[in-house]
């Protein structure tokens, strides 16, 4: 399947070369601010989520359970060590102090 993201870089490199190309100066600049946008944007719509437990596709990065395999997902460690350590806690297990 061809990617949106790919797609989208390739759309804004070829918007912002022809902004440069009719623009003079400052369709240079501009062209090349319109072609930096597009390849951050179409990275930010390549990037496909997995869970780290199946490794399926996740429809998206605001899915909590994973539908294939019901393991619990974090969006970032800061969230997962948040509820790793309650988990913890409420295990009752201390381990060893730090
Ligand atoms: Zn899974």
């Amino acid at each position: 399947m061809f990617g949106v993201g790919c797609l989208v870089q390739a759309l804004s490199l070829a918007v912002g070369f022809v902004i440069g190309a009719l623009g003079g100066a400052a369709g240079i600049v501009l062209g090349i601010i319109v072609a930096l946008a597009g390849l951050g944007w179409g990275s930010q719509l390549a990037v496909v989520w997995l869970c780290g437990n199946c490794k399926n596709k996740l429809a998206s990065r605001n899915v909590k359970v994973c539908p294939t395999c019901s393991a619990r997902l974090f969006r970032n460690r800061r969230e997962w060590e948040a509820a790793f350590s309650a988990a913890r806690a409420a295990s009752g297990q201390t381990g060893r102090a730090t």
